[in-house]
């Protein structure tokens, strides 16, 4: 019984002193999640910067039918009213078969802009080492092609 309140008192302990105090800029980075960041506005942002024109079918550059516009500028998918596929905002794009959150995706080109390492930029956007150097090298080549 003893012992079970012991470690119960520790753990608590170790958790108030991981706890970041003050509002210094390493507690704000210990404490920075991608959950901050408001999510319809950093996919509105992601599918403007995916789509600088009009937002057209990958396949055949039929524009997203107006009715569909804002459900897919929300993030939603459309049926291309040209070919007949269906597609989403980041369709044939750097972001084609992605699984991180959109918000995810801007820290890291955020942290990448801001010259961060891979390490860091793991810590910033919340993904492994290896996901940071993934995007680094997508990024860097969509640059190269812009
Ligand atoms: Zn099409």
């Amino acid at each position: 019984m003893e012992v079970a309140k012991d470690s119960k008192m520790l753990a608590a302990e170790l958790h108030e002193r991981a706890r970041p105090r003050g509002l210094t800029t390493s507690a704000v980075a210990q404490a920075f999640r991608p959950e901050l960041l408001d999510a319809p506005a950093s996919r509105a942002l992601l599918v403007e910067l995916l789509h600088p024109g009009e937002p057209a079918c990958p396949s055949c550059k039929t524009p997203v039918p107006e009715r569909r516009r804002a459900g897919f500028l929300a993030w939603g998918r459309v049926t291309c009213p040209g070919c007949g596929r269906t597609y989403g905002p980041t369709s044939g794009t750097v972001m084609a078969g992605c699984n991180l959150d959109p918000r995810q995706v801007l820290l890291i080109a955020l942290g990448l802009a801001m010259g961060l390492d891979n390490g860091a930029l793991a810590g910033l956007a919340h993904v492994s080492s290896e996901t940071a150097r993934i995007w680094r090298a997508r990024l860097a080549q969509e640059h190269a092609q812009a």
